[in-house]
């Protein structure tokens, strides 16, 4: 049996980085950048004023009280200033420009509000309320390097720099394939021998949440010929496939026999449990990498999250390894076959703990749903004392 680290190191050799391409901003969330972000601005661009109030000269309002005439009115935006000149006081709002002549802003709560004259009763030094031109990034300053996730601050800092486009790895589209003749849509009634399709929802969902698009492909059954002409339709928009189910020993396993004449796609047994049977390999004129995950809604579940999500992060330009792991404390015994790595369902308590849940078995969904965490226990032990120390993978 291959190792589950042998396994996922030989997936991480195979996937590629995504080629960078220009979006449009309403187009980047969540994508990697593939660029130096740089201003080509200070930023703020020019000497504005950080709160409303009035553009003075320091050292008219040493003195106070002190009433000033007010010569000029500027809002943020406004272009046409009057200097400040000695004795003189400006209304301004927060984020207009600064007049010249003045070099400090008297908060509006330090005096009477006037429009026609101003009393200002508290002493302002020079500098005061100001923020000065480039005080957050120098003209030419970098912004963000390559690599960066974007997320809705980067976003705002790329548009905060006059950019409409930016160069970024996209999120890769990955497509979800459930086989199996037993499936029924969800919300459609069940017929003798049949379950409902909960994979396709679960892989797809859980694609999204690494930062991937996730498009749920119609069911296939159990033919082969069926399963090659929906994954040749659903190649055209997919950068990575994931299927469900057809990869173990019996009969009527449409991913196995489909995809092993092809010579790509190796088929093995992988040292975990749950989740031993595995498919990976590329398909298409692409080469496009397709993971071919076991049928029970568990095991399809947890190699997801050791082998896919890795590499959905890889294809996104970021690094990529095993999942992360804390130590936590198990609450209860637990069993553990040997040789193979076991990832048991369990819940993580904020004091350390983690207990396993009930029903360990790969089709217990709902157990699965109550769990946050797994606990991971090594090949080589088979039995793990209450108290005794574990790495989780946290869910
Ligand atoms: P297979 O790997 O196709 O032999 O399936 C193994 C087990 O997982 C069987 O009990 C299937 O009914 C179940 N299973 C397969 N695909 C799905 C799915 N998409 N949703 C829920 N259960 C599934
Ligand atoms: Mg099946």
């Amino acid at each position: 049996m291959k190792s589950v680290d042998a396994h996922l190191a030989h997936i991480l050799a195979t996937v590629r980085p995504l080629a960078p391409l220009e979006l449009d901003l309403e187009q980047a969330l969540g994508t990697t950048l593939a660029e130096e972000v740089s201003s080509p601005v200070p930023l703020p661009p020019f000497d504005n004023s950080a709160m409303d109030g009035y553009a003075v000269r320091a050292c008219d309002v040493v003195d106070v009280p002190v009433t000033l005439p007010v010569i000029d009115d500027v809002a943020a935006g406004s272009s046409e200033l009057r200097a400040v000149g000695p004795g003189h006081a400006v209304r301004i709002m927060t984020g207009a420009p600064l007049p010249a002549g003045a070099d400090a802003v008297v908060p509006v709560e330090w005096t009477n509000g006037g429009t026609v004259s101003v009393t200002i009763d508290r002493a302002a030094v020079a500098g005061n309320a100001i923020r000065r031109a480039g005080e957050d990034v120098q003209a030419g300053e970098v912004v963000l390097k390559p690599g960066t996730v974007i997320g809705p601050a980067q976003l705002g800092i790329i548009a905060g720099v006059g950019r409409r486009r930016v160069l970024v790895r996209p999120r890769p589209r990955v497509v979800v394939l459930s086989t199996g003749a037993e499936l029924v849509e969800p919300g459609l009634p069940l017929g003798p021998g049949q379950i409902w399709d909960s994979n396709s929802v679960t892989l797809t969902a859980a694609v999204r949440e690494s930062g991937a698009e996730g498009f749920r492909a119609a069911t296939v059954g159990d033919d082969p010929a069926a399963f090659l002409d929906q994954l040749d339709a659903q190649l055209v928009r997919a950068d990575a496939i994931v299927t469900s189910g057809g990869v173990s020993m019996g009969a009527y396993e449409p991913v196995k026999e489909a995809l092993t004449p092809l010579g790509t796609v190796d088929f093995e047994k992988v040292a975990m449990q749950p989740g031993m049977p595995q498919g990976f390999g590329v398909v298409g004129e692409d080469q496009v990498p397709i993971f071919a995950l076991p049928g029970n809604p568990v095991s399809s579940f947890v190699s997801f999250m050791l082998f896919v999500r890795p590499a959905l992060a890889k294809m996104r330009g970021l690094p990529a390894g095993p999942p992360e792991t804390l130590s936590a404390q198990v609450a209860e015994p637990l069993r553990s076959p040997a040789g193979r790595r076991s990832f048991l369902r369990g819940v993580l308590s904020s004091d350390g703990t983690v207990s396993p849940v009930r029903g360990q078995g790969s089709h217990q969904l709902a157990a699965l749903a109550s769990a946050n965490a797994l606990i991971v226990v090594p090949e080589d032990v088979t039995e793990v004392p209450s108290g005794a120390v574990v790495e989780v993978i946290r869910l």
